[in-house]
């Protein structure tokens, strides 16, 4: 937030940031426009979020699902990073893992909480086990690892990385690119961008004849593959026609002619700008007025007094939730489930459900990697665990694996009203 409010108060110099003034051209040297497939699907979430982070340069906050992307994506790098067998050891890569995460802090990640980021750290270490159990039999020196390249093509310098390349002979070639999220989305604009870079870029013709020694006249894509790395899943995709490539490449130069063009109007959406943290420059996000009044960052009085009180309120709090839950605890073993019980002041009504818990966290993690259950559970709550042992469709090993890890527990649900009310 502090790098917004910065940014709010002191823009770039030159023009401002709701571009009364034309910006600097947003173009490379020699008139190239600097472009990706994440730049232009940006651009076309919201050309405003665009100019605010490619030509203001105002940083976003840190995410934390990208900062456990990459630490993924750096450990499978330092796997595949050999020429020649013997492949680094599971506790070499986890240990590639370790050093990457550690570069920031849980903040800088991210992470609003330690212990969030040390769960995704305990996950990222089961998924890599899961990776390398899967894999080993089959890892062979790849042709390229974290391959970057910036192609020239018709005014753009567009840049791709891809995961990994294997080369299958004459030319044709396979790009490989880990997906680290709950699912994997077919994005066909990414794939067409990879199939028509990939198969310009001059340098991979040289790098071909480096590394087997047979020059070869085009680099052809055979296939597209977006490896799921927490369910070891992988999602094959042909190549392309040269009529998609074509409707695609046109979008592409629709693009860059907007932003060479300057057009910069935000285009507001629900779902995009409840994640833009663009929202305190945004003119369209406060009622569409172009001045409308920007929110007030700095809290009234004296921020030292205040976050004091927030400190004691807090600790007022816990102390209070503890006596909750405390005492919910005791109504719990004396109250029958379904009684009616009253106070002088209050009734209340109790009621007892019998609900799963799982103390130990990491083992279940375990469980979910081993019978490919991340997608099922939805998410590792104790209500999608829950859901997910209920479920008939769950596979009697798999069900026999979690209830080893999963107690009863009885849930007391208690309804209180006041007397009178
Ligand atoms: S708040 Fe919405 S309209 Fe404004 S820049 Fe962000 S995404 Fe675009």
């Amino acid at each position: 937030m502090k790098k917004k409010n910065s940014a709010a108060a002191a823009p770039p110099a030159g023009p401002n940031l709701f571009g009364e003034a034309p910006p600097p051209a947003p173009a490379k040297k020699d008139g190239l426009l600097a472009f990706s497939y994440s730049k232009m699907s940006l651009y076309e979430e919201c050309p405003l979020k665009y100019k605010f982070k490619y030509i203001d340069k105002i940083k976003e906050e840190p995410k934390f699902y990208f900062a456990f992307g990459s630490a993924i994506h750096a450990a499978l790098e330092f796997l595949y990073s050999v020429r020649n067998p013997p492949f680094p050891t599971l506790d070499e890569v986890c240990e590639a893992f370790r050093r990457e995460w550690n570069l920031k802090s849980y903040l800088e990640k991210g992470y609003r909480t330690q212990q969030k980021s040390d769960d995704d750290y305990q996950k990222g270490l089961l998924m890599l086990k899961a990776y390398y159990e899967h894999n080993r039999a089959r890892f062979a020196p790849p042709f390229l690892v974290e391959y970057a390249t910036d192609v020239e093509v018709d005014g753009l310098l567009v840049r791709t990385i891809s995961d990994r390349i294997e080369h299958l002979g004459g030319g044709e070639i396979t790009i490989i690119d880990y997906k680290t999220g709950k699912d994997v989305r077919r994005e066909p604009a990414q794939l067409y961008m990879y199939q028509k870079i990939t198969e310009l870029d001059p340098r991979l013709k040289e790098k071909i004849a480096e590394t087997y020694g047979t020059r070869v006249n085009s680099v052809r894509i055979r296939e597209l593959l977006y490896y799921h790395v927490p369910s070891n899943k992988e999602y094959t995709f042909a190549r392309a026609d040269d009529k998609e490539i074509g409707n695609f490449w046109e979008r592409v130069l629709g693009v860059a002619d907007s932003i060479r063009g300057l057009k910069f109007d935000p285009t507001p959406a629900e779902r995009a700008c409840s994640w833009c943290d663009y929202k305190a420059l945004c003119p369209a996000f406060f009622g569409g007025h172009r001045h409308a009044p920007q929110p007030q960052f700095t809290a009234p009085g004296n921020i030292e007094v205040l976050v004091d009180r927030y400190g004691r309120l807090k600790e007022k709090m816990q102390e209070i939730q503890a006596e909750l839950d405390k005492v919910a605890e005791d109504i719990g073993r004396s109250a029958k489930s379904g009684g009616e019980y009253a106070g002088n002041a209050f009734t209340a009504s109790v009621s007892k459900s019998q609900k799963w818990a799982f103390p130990n966290r990491e083992a279940v993690l375990g469980v979910l990697n081993q019978f490919d259950l991340y997608q099922k559970a939805l998410d590792v709550t104790v209500a999608g665990l829950g859901r997910l042992l209920d479920s008939p469709d769950l596979a009697p090993d798999a069900r026999q694996k979690l209830l080893e890890q999963a107690v009863r527990k009885t849930a007391v649900d208690i309804k209180i009203v006041k007397k009178g009310e």
